[in-house]
């Protein structure tokens, strides 16, 4: 079992596969788009394998697919399909902007995806044009249908919740709920690197968002239990679906992380908002042997901080933008 140094098991690993997207959110992506990795400084995927191997002996059992867009990346499938192997493993699943989910939701069933996060900030095809710059909303809503259609489970919607720009379909993505099993989760919207937008003054909070859907009907606590993962849980009356709610800056869930991330250039973050950072992929390219890959994890789990500090006057914005560590 991982423990880093505040007792905290680690049984996660976020694998950003690319930082090439299909997408250009402004959240995420500055407006003149960021210098990207060269190919050559990009894990391969035998590399992530052996990385993802490795952890697995160790004690991740859990691994999420992100990116940059992971479906944008070429030869994806083939990809899950050799984790989905690895037998400890016990979840493997993705983070995905829904682009191309339409044409990528059989084959992913098929390769051993069981779930799936599909990102979704509204619902209105010129709000969505904005936001992400490509108006591609009409791929993403067949995306969410084929998700449901061929049988994954959860589909989860990450909504980046933003004052003056979602704030007013709040209710319209949790009435989502009543009649698709959908798990509709918002996001406090983060300051990240290489981007301008956040300001306290964007930022829409868990509890005000609560307080909105409360104020159309009760939100009901799912199996008494609060908690998956980052997310609160809760349900409308008679809803097929969840309602979640992720508070990294109204109430951070720094003591629950069981997580470490590995950039697509081969780099072991071991907090969204630190940049401090270990170099897998020099070891790996000059066939350093496992014993020291291990020891490389264990540094990554010493330098886990224990809580981000985002509410103190400590707090730099990381330097990474958010499509080239993966969310
Ligand atoms: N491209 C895929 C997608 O959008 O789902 C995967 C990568 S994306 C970086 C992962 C998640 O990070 C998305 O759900 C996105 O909305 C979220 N994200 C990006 N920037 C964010 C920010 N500043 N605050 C909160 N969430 C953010
Ligand atoms: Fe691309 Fe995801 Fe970033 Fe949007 S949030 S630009 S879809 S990586």
């Amino acid at each position: 079992m991982l423990m880093d140094n505040f007792a905290r098991r680690i049984n996660y690993l976020r694998i950003s596969i690319t930082d090439r997207c299909n997408l250009r959110c402004r959240y995420c992506m500055p407006d003149e788009g960021i210098s990207l990795i060269p190919h050559a400084e990009v894990l391969r995927y035998e590399e992530i394998l052996q990385v993802a191997r490795l952890f697995v002996q160790l004690g991740i059992n859990k691994i999420r697919l992100t990116g940059g867009e992971p479906l944008a990346r070429k030869g994806v499938l083939d990809l899950i399909r050799r984790i989905s192997r690895i037998q400890e493993i016990e979840d493997l699943s993705l983070t995905t902007n829904g682009v191309l989910l339409g044409e990528f939701a059989s084959d992913l069933v098929r390769m051993g995806i069981k779930r799936i996060n599909i990102s979704l900030d509204t619902l209105n095809r010129e709000k969505f044009a904005y936001i992400t710059r490509r108006d591609r909303f009409p791929d993403v809503y067949k995306g969410i249908e084929k998700a449901l259609e061929v049988g994954l489970s959860p589909v989860k919607l990450n909504v980046v919740a933003i004052k003056g720009f979602n704030d007013d379909e709040i209710l319209h993505f949790a009435k989502l709920t009543l009649e698709k099993p959908l798990t509709v989760r918002f996001i406090e919207f983060m300051p990240t690197g290489g981007v301008d937008l956040w300001s306290r003054d964007h930022l829409l909070t868990a509890d005000m968002i609560r307080n909105e859907i409360e104020k159309m009907c009760p939100l009901i606590p799912v199996d008494g239990e609060e908690r998956d993962g980052p997310a609160a849980r809760f349900r409308l009356n008679g809803a097929v679906g969840e309602l979640g709610f992720i508070s990294p800056i109204s109430r951070h869930f720094c003591t629950y992380c069981n997580r470490l991330r590995l950039t697509p250039d081969g780099k072991l973050r071991a907090c969204l908002f630190s940049d401090v950072e270990i170099d897998l992929k020099s070891h790996l390219r000059n066939h350093c042997n496992d014993e020291k890959l291990k020891d490389l994890l264990i540094t990554a789990l010493r330098n886990k901080p224990k809580k981000h500090t985002i509410d103190t006057a400590l707090f730099r914005k990381c330097q990474r933008t958010m499509s080239t560590i993966g969310g």
